[in-house]
């Protein structure tokens, strides 16, 4: 059993410390929303007042923010948690935010002398329930050890990619192909559709074709298809496009970085942002193909 403080407890971090709890845990959460506390103590979870007060004792720290400001807000600083944070506690990062603000809070992290780890996830909220993410992590190979049997409990497969940014690195990379191939699934569809193709007997085909992924087979774009999937339900939870442009965003600042050309992860970018102003952006990513379609 481990003391665990987890904060932010919304779409992921609610499900994911949920499991910590189930496994045994004890598990200190802590939310900005009174009501995600109040779901995870429904399930095994101890609220805390602030976050000061969740990791007061932890051996573990856990975080599943939005995005590199909420991270560096929560850790940094003269306030910051890294200053509250018990020596000899590994911190776990596992929002998906820069590379380069998770070397900034890993950096501060040493220097009190706490160990962190980036190690944002794959696998969608479905994963998050079912406790099978996928954790792609950076860091020290000592600190991802002591960090296993907690991301085992949350998730079915680890991927050590090198040193503390490297997850996120690596996660940028996944998120960018997904995010052009949901586009492209969608156009493609669409164009059959605007053809008189049935969806579903086009997406079956492409399912065992080499078109298939997970756009397809999983989270299909169009609604009616997969009934599980967000688009069968008015595009209501999953993985929010505005989630998507924003980690799309951090791929091209890591490719102006690094100077790589990413043209179709450019333009998706823009897709995604096309959707948000069409008002979409609470909306899961896979409504990016309600852009193109004709409304007569
Ligand atoms: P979310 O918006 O549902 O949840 C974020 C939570 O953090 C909210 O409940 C919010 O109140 C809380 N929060 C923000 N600042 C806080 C603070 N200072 N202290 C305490 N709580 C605070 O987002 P999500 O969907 O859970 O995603 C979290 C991260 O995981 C993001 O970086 C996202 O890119 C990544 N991610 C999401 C998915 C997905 O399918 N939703 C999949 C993989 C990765």
């Amino acid at each position: 059993m481990t003391r665990i403080a987890f904060i932010g407890l919304g779409n992921m971090g609610g499900p994911m410390a949920a499991n910590l709890a189930t496994a045994g845990h004890e598990v200190h959460v802590f939310d900005l929303v009174p009501a995600a506390i109040a779901a995870a103590v429904a399930a095994g979870a101890r609220a805390a007042t602030d976050a000061a007060a969740a990791v007061a004792g932890a051996e573990v720290v856990i975080s599943m923010l939005p995005a590199s400001r909420h991270v560096e807000a929560l850790y940094l600083g003269d306030d910051g948690l890294l200053a509250r944070i018990p020596s000899g506690a590994l911190v776990v990062d596992c929002s998906t935010i820069a590379p380069a603000a998770a070397r900034k809070v890993a950096e501060a992290a040493a220097a009190r002398g706490l160990r962190m780890i980036d190690a944002p996830v794959s696998g969608g909220t479905a994963g998050a329930q079912a406790g099978t993410l996928t954790f792609i992590v950076g860091g020290s190979v000592e600190a991802l050890d002591r960090a296993r049997p907690l991301l085992e409990a949350m998730g079915r497969n680890i991927f050590h990619m090198g040193e503390a940014g490297a997850g996120q690195v690596a996660k940028l990379c996944n998120n960018m192909a997904l995010g052009v191939i949901m586009a492209a699934t969608g156009e493609a569809l669409a164009l059959g559709v605007a053809h008189g193709l049935d969806p579903k007997a086009l997406s079956q085909m492409m399912a065992v074709s080499t078109s298939r992924s997970w756009a397809t087979e999983v989270c299909n774009p169009w609604p009616g298809v997969l009934e599980a999937a967000p688009a069968s339900r008015g595009y209501s939870g999953g993985f929010g496009n505005d989630l998507m442009l924003k980690d799309l965003g951090l791929a091209a600042e890591a490719a102006m970085a690094a100077g790589t050309p990413v043209p179709l992860g450019e333009l998706a970018r823009n897709l995604y942002a096309f959707n948000s102003a069409a008002g979409n952006g609470g909306l899961d990513f896979s409504s990016v193909v309600t852009l193109g379609q004709r409304r007569d």
